[in-house]
């Protein structure tokens, strides 16, 4: 047995073997270390009982795959996959499937971790799941891609559906592949099913207004936030890490609609930096064509993917990976608000050191979590085969997030804690309390 501070409390579980169950890394930056901690502090709070404690520690079950796929120059190469069904008490398994050449089992289950608290904190009928498949989609050609989604949908099949386990776009996973996964399930059932997965295109049953829901229901929270707080968002300066799906909605939000100035955003190959501004569409237009930001005439280039973290900004927006907020840096972090577009950007240590610098901190699973409940409109349309318009989405997703945000808020002033863990103990207690009343626990 390996010991390790990983148990219940901090200490290690005794009838636990952690290799034998396929930890990756027992390091304190694992992504699943840092979902447990983060947990247990919310359990303790809320007093959970042990086996309710235990059951939220863990995925409920999870599948490992490997996906014979045949290359282009006609040799078979196997990829590896993941699906973890962290925990359905409240409603089948939802969330996204991951392509990353860095994919870990531990990242996948820290991420089904954290939708099983998004789906709960924003109040959808959901439980929380996560897919990953290891490989580098910048090197596979369109057809490798999608003889790839469709590899991955025929050794998931028997563990996905409608009530089971509904997946979704994530980083480097688009719409062109939820169709082709959609497609591949719909074959192996014999006829199509629609809602299987969402982030579908809108001819194929995709929802209005899903395309950029992660954004702006991270705006939507914002200004709920900016409300209480007294910042003009109107006059604010951003930094924006990522300009996937994430980023470069968010950046044309705040340059579009809130008037903001988006300052600075960095990418894989540096930051671009202007504080008089960046021109967010000539921006958009620069990275569609190179895939990255530098190059761009509207602002000066550093060659760090992390400066725009430090930059002077009134509102910092990570939008890209886990683990980018650390120790080593939040020290450094000159904005005033922190809007947690990405999954788990901010490590425990970053959180204490931003908590007392006194930063207005949105958390992740609250701020990002109007992908998932576009992603749970479409869903419904589906079912009714009945489909809404981007007005009706965006009214429905802004009461979504406006009340998930007081939910969090009054959590965090009855319990006097910061942000984050208030959003912990209102999505914990929410999965606890459904645990209990179906007899699990
Ligand atoms: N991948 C997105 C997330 O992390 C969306 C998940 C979904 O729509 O199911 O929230």
């Amino acid at each position: 047995m390996t010991k390790t501070s990983n148990g219940a409390g901090g200490q290690p579980l005794e009838n636990v073997d952690y290799h034998a169950i396929g930890m990756s890394s027992l390091d304190a930056s694992d992504p699943f270390i840092i979902a447990q901690r983060q947990l247990d502090t919310a359990a303790e709070l809320l007093a959970l009982d042990e086996p309710t404690h235990q059951m939220l520690r863990w995925p409920l079950r999870e599948m490992h795959a490997h996906l014979p796929v045949r290359m282009d120059d006609g040799r078979i190469h196997v990829f590896h996959g993941f699906r973890v069904q962290y925990n359905d008490a409240r409603g089948p398994c939802k969330g996204g499937i991951r392509f990353h050449p860095l994919e870990t089992i531990d990242t996948v289950r820290a991420l089904a971790a954290w939708m099983t608290w998004k789906t709960a904190v924003v109040d959808v009928p959901l439980g929380g799941g996560k897919g990953g498949i290891v490989c580098d989609p910048t090197t596979l050609s369109a057809g490798e891609l999608e003889r790839l989604s469709r590899a991955y949908v025929r050794q998931m099949a028997r563990i996905l559906g409608l009530e089971k386990d509904v997946p979704a776009p994530d980083v480097y996973t688009t719409p062109q592949i939820m169709a082709w996964m959609m497609d591949e399930y719909s074959v192996i059932q014999g006829h199509n099913e629609f809602g299987m997965i969402t982030g579908k295109p809108l001819p194929l049953g995709g929802s209005e207004g899903r395309g950029d829901a992660t954004a702006r229901g991270g705006v939507y929270v914002m200004q709920e936030a900016a409300r209480i707080a007294k910042l003009d968002l109107g006059k604010a300066t951003y930094s924006i890490q990522g300009f996937g799906n994430a980023g470069s909605n968010a950046a044309r939000i705040i340059a579009d609609e809130l008037g903001g100035t988006v300052v600075a955003v960095g990418e894989i190959d540096g930051t671009i930096y202007n504080a008089r501004g960046l021109d967010v569409h000539a921006l958009e237009e620069h990275f569609r064509r190179t895939r990255g930001v530098r190059g761009f005439k509207g602002g000066d280039f550093m060659p760090n993917s992390r400066a725009c973290l430090e930059l002077t900004c009134d509102v910092l927006v990570p939008a890209a990976l886990e683990n980018q907020i650390t120790a080593d840096n939040a020290g450094r972090v000159k904005a005033r608000l922190l809007l947690e577009l990405a999954n788990g950007p901010t490590t425990p240590e970053a959180d204490a050191i931003l908590t007392d610098k006194g930063v207005l901190l949105l958390p992740d699973f609250l701020a990002n979590a109007g992908g998932v409940t576009v992603s749970y409109f479409e869903m419904v349309q589906n079912a009714y085969g009945y489909y809404w318009d981007l007005d009706l989405v965006r009214e429905r997703l802004l009461r979504k997030m406006t009340a998930a945000f007081r939910a969090v808020h009054e959590a965090a002033q009855t319990h006097q804690v910061p942000n984050r863990l208030a959003a912990y103990l209102v999505a914990v207690n929410r999965v606890a309390q459904a645990m209990k009343l179906r007899g699990w626990v």
